[in-house]
């Protein structure tokens, strides 16, 4: 299995969620159809609180979701660190408003 490199984006879960969907967690899990329960960055196992949008280090070809703790999320643009790849769910464009 592949590991990336990765940092928080600024911003992290100030977003609204996509529709249909209560938080950005829960759509991550809907993505993956499982329930995340510890934080995904390497060489932490604190609590998930929320899913943070994080970019690949070195190869910025879009924004990712990815379930992180607290203190995990906060660190925008401070710290590196590491996951597996098939954990991230992609983040396409922001759905265009239907007129
Ligand atoms: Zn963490």
């Amino acid at each position: 299995m592949t590991t990336v490199s990765l940092k928080i984006e600024s911003g992290a879960t100030q977003s609204t969620p996509p529709k249909g969907f209560r938080s950005w967690l829960a759509f991550w899990e809907a993505q993956r159809g499982k329930h995340a329960a510890e934080c995904e960055a390497f060489g932490c196992d604190r609590e998930v609180t929320e899913a943070g949008r994080v970019i690949k280090v070195g190869k910025e070809d879009g924004v990712y979701i990815l379930p992180l703790c607290d203190r995990c999320s906060s660190q925008a643009n401070t710290r590196i660190f590491k996951a597996w790849d098939k954990d991230l769910v992609m983040l396409t464009a922001e759905p265009e408003a239907v007129t």
